[in-house]
């Protein structure tokens, strides 16, 4: 067999823990030796350089990253009859973490170029469907009469949402940004407010990421983190993720078994290290594929604006026959994925939302045409080559048929 009919992953996920096999074989070692599982100072020492990452003050390990969402909606006040803004083309766990508040999700629809929440729809929505009660200080819905609590922008695929105009109508109208970073970890936005780059996660009142395995920054297992500014935040996640308790059985409220174990913060401190040299690597690639692509008029590449520098934890294409290209990619041996094939709005689990088709179509007609084609760190040019090759040869062959 020739290395040319070897099967292209989707996603390697064996060859980077080989890789650091040693290191990660000691952070076991030393969680054996001092039966430090839960909580301890590897946690602490991981939320430290978290943050540091980030750019924020505080840290909070928490079990994942659905974890992290809902701690940070309710630790920002966000419950019962509460409305929270997001975008219908997310993993389900945004709105789960939502509805799980008590609160309920309603959707804004996207950039058609970013796949991330629209700012121009945020507004149009704010304008038509709601009014600032000067009484209240909240912005109310009109037929609902649901405060707006919370917006939950999320950096779809590494790439930043448009924060700066998402930041002023929060500003003006007293909601809440906590930032779905969830697939963003290192991401950049360059915000002309403050004339600075700016890292995901640093951006709203505070920001959820993921560790599950799969991410830019993967545990060994299940992981994930709220990073803030704000002390309260931080205290209220710290005693959420633990029971309620700030000091063991005196419980302020009731809270939640949502905290990180020890061996996934010494797993994810040590992989941290590594990040920025992934992340590069995920951005050569991208660069490499749009322009082994470029020349394909009959697919549509993802476009990186000149305020974000992305992460590419997914690269996505749409093209027009979706479905007949992960077929033949599966056929040559090359693995692809859809996020997501059904819009949230659209999912059974939303049905007694009534939203019915055509309210967001930027989003819908994306979820028939997406395809999210081989992207890992490991990835080498000429497992690329042969991706972009096979990528060529069905859209040639269906372009001539159709
Ligand atoms: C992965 C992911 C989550 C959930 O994270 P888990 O760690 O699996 O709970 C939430 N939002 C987005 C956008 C994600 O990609």
């Amino acid at each position: 067999m020739t290395t040319n009919t070897l099967p292209i992953p989707f996603l390697d996920l064996v060859s980077p823990h080989k890789e650091l096999e040693g290191e990660l074989v000691e952070v076991f070692r030393h969680a054996l030796a001092t039966a430090g599982f839960i909580g301890g100072p590897a946690v602490e020492a991981f939320e430290r350089e978290f943050a540091l990452f980030c750019r924020t003050k505080f840290c909070v390990g928490v079990g994942s990253g659905t974890d992290a969402l809902r701690f940070a909606l309710l630790a920002a006040g966000v419950g019962a009859w509460d409305t929270v803004l997001t975008v219908p083309n997310t993993f389900i766990a945004t709105t789960e973490a939502i509805s799980q508040t008590g609160a309920r999700p309603e959707f804004i629809d996207v950039d058609p170029r970013t796949y991330n929440m629209d700012p121009v729809k945020l507004a149009e929505y704010l304008d038509t469907h709601c009014t600032f009660s000067q009484a209240r200080g909240k912005m109310v819905h009109n037929q609902t009469g649901s405060v707006i609590r919370a917006i939950i922008p999320v950096h779809l695929y590494g790439q930043m949402a448009e924060m700066d105009p998402i930041l002023y109508l929060a500003r003006k109208y007293n909601i809440t940004i906590i930032e779905d970073a969830c697939q963003a970890h290192g991401a950049q936005y360059y915000s002309a407010e403050a004339s600075s780059w700016q890292q995901a996660g640093s951006m709203g009142k505070a920001a959820a990421f993921s560790f599950y395995p799969g991410k830019n920054l993967g545990a060994c297992g299940e992981g994930g983190a709220v990073t803030t500014n704000d002390e309260e935040i931080a205290r209220r996640i710290r005693m959420l993720r633990d029971h309620g308790q700030a000091k063991k059985y005196y419980h302020d409220v009731e809270g939640y078994n949502g905290r990180l174990d020890a061996i996934q913060a010494g797993i994810l401190q040590t992989k941290l290290r590594y990040l920025p040299e992934w992340n590069e690597k995920r951005r050569k690639l991208a660069a490499r594929y749009c322009e082994l692509l470029a020349d394909e008029a009959h697919i549509r590449l993802p476009h990186e604006p000149a305020w974000s520098k992305a992460v590419y934890h997914l690269f996505v294409i749409q093209v027009p026959d979706r479905d007949g290209l992960i077929k033949y990619l599966a056929q040559e041996g090359i693995g692809s994925g859809i996020h997501y094939p059904v819009p949230l709005p659209q999912q059974r689990a939303y049905a007694s939302l009534s939203l019915r088709p055509g309210l967001y179509p930027v989003a819908e007609e994306a979820a028939r045409q997406i395809v999210s084609l081989p992207m890992f760190p490991s990835m080498t040019e000429e497992q690329q080559q042969r991706v972009c090759e096979a990528v060529r040869q069905y859209i040639a062959a269906s372009v001539v048929a159709a």
